[in-house]
């Protein structure tokens, strides 16, 4: 690939990244991007009128996406080519009952913790907040996202001096040490409504109207490429809005004329488990599949057979191999950093792969050129998890579990190679085409 192309396809996706600090963000800045390229947005509210050769998206609670191009060929043998991935990154999210003010006079931010994060990289690093509410207006409520890109909140260290353990010991009281201050008690603040005024005098929305919330704290500072050649990507959520920037890319690009469909879903809630209405491991991804096919004029039985035409991918980061902790790997599977997108495998299917959901995604990047990676955890590592056995158990479909490989993942910074993400977008291509 040009190098020119290259660069642009990684200052696209570190934009992404930045521009995305929640779930919310992430899908519509994939919504805008995907009507730029001429994708209509369908209601899951309003009748659907699908014609082949169109592209078509829809969301979900704001945080889940699905978008589609209809190729001119019989869907029920052709099937759907689908990526999936998901929006939503682990971190610290506001609880009900917002603050809390000590004796002392701090005014703290009471939160949660989402998914597995790497609580220690949350301290010392001013924070932001953004989120989406729902606001009152009339007899009305409206969805509201909102980001106040301020560097308001930290989540300071206590003093060695206080603590001589602190490099010993590991982990931290979730409850108790972790919650970001945002300021000392003033004058006029009255209990419980300090982050609410603080939203209303940043966004301009009253704050009597704002019935509820859902927040989360994100680091201030963007990412940035490093590294001697910037090879390096440092930034939050590569987890996994780089997956979900990658296949929005190939699906914008695609050239879509006899085949069937090809689809990118990116889904909330994978940090978590997957369940909700919006997650991979509910109906809606079935209902999609299942109201396209009835919008064509299909039957339930050549329904069936695209389903069983059908091949997914499930792209999610994979773990590279760390340069302090070589031992945590397989020693026989060693993906690095640099060496192109991962295979991951699993026989208690934590991973969907098998031998040859595994080979069409071989075949998508020899025909794109591209390296390629193998990934199995250690028998006494259990490792983690991601859409894909979800996914590939719902709807039957076989699926490959997949992703550029990185470091640190679930630090409020993510580690990776700018070349793994672009390797990662040509092979997706190649699957579309
Ligand atoms: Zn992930």
């Amino acid at each position: 690939m040009d190098r020119n192309i290259k660069q642009e396809y990684a200052n696209g996706l570190l934009r992404y990244l930045n521009d995305s600090p929640t779930a919310y963000h992430a899908v519509e800045n994939g919504a805008d991007m995907l009507r730029r390229h001429g994708f209509i947005e369908l209601k899951e509210t309003q009748p659907w009128t699908l014609c082949k050769g169109g592209r078509y998206f829809m969301v979900k609670n704001r945080s889940a996406l699905i978008a589609f191009i209809l190729g001119e060929g019989d869907l029920a043998q052709e099937g759907f080519r689908i990526i999936g991935a998901h929006t939503d990154s682990p971190g610290l999210k506001v609880k009900p009952g917002a603050c809390t003010v000590t004796p002392d006079g701090y005014v703290k931010v009471n939160v949660e913790v989402y998914g597995g994060a790497i609580l220690s990289t949350w301290f010392d690093r001013p924070l932001a907040l953004a989120g989406r509410l729902a606001v009152k207006e009339g007899r009305k409520i409206q969805e509201k996202l909102v980001k106040i890109d301020k560097p308001l909140f930290i989540i300071p260290n206590l003093c060695i001096h206080l603590h001589r353990d602190v490099n010993d010991k590991g982990g931290y009281n979730k409850q108790t040490e972790i919650l970001p201050l945002l300021s000392m008690k003033k004058e006029g603040m009255e209990k419980g409504d300090y982050l609410l005024q603080m939203i209303q005098e940043e966004t301009g929305i009253e704050k009597s109207g704002i019935v509820d919330y859902e927040l989360f704290f994100y680091e201030y500072q963007k990412g940035i490429f490093t590294g001697i050649d910037n090879e390096f990507i440092s930034a939050s959520r590569i987890d996994d809005l780089s997956m979900v920037y990658a296949g929005l890319s190939a699906l914008t690009e695609a050239e879509v004329h006899g085949e069937g469909c090809r689809m990118v879903a990116a889904f909330d809630h994978e940090e978590v488990g997957s369940v909700s209405a919006q997650g991979a491991n509910s109906g809606l991804f079935l209902h999609v599949l299942h109201r396209i096919c009835k919008n064509l004029g299909m039957t339930d039985d050549a329904y069936f057979q695209a389903v069983a035409n059908s091949t997914s991918i499930s792209a999610d980061l994979a773990h590279a191999v760390h340069p302090n902790y070589g031992d945590k790997h397989d020693p026989e599977n060693r993906p690095v950093l640099g060496g192109g997108p991962v295979i991951k495998y699993s026989a208690s299917q934590r991973y969907a792969t098998t031998a040859l959901s595994a080979a069409y995604f071989v075949d998508a990047c020899e025909r794109a050129d591209v390296p390629f990676q193998k990934f199995v955890n250690r028998n006494d590592i259990p490792g983690g998890s991601t859409i894909g056995p979800a996914l590939s158990g719902l709807t039957t479909i076989p699926t490959a579990d997949m992703g550029a490989p990185v470091l640190a993942m679930h630090s409020i910074r993510e580690f990776g190679a700018v070349d793994d993400q672009i390797y990662t977008k040509m092979a997706f291509r190649a699957y579309f085409s």
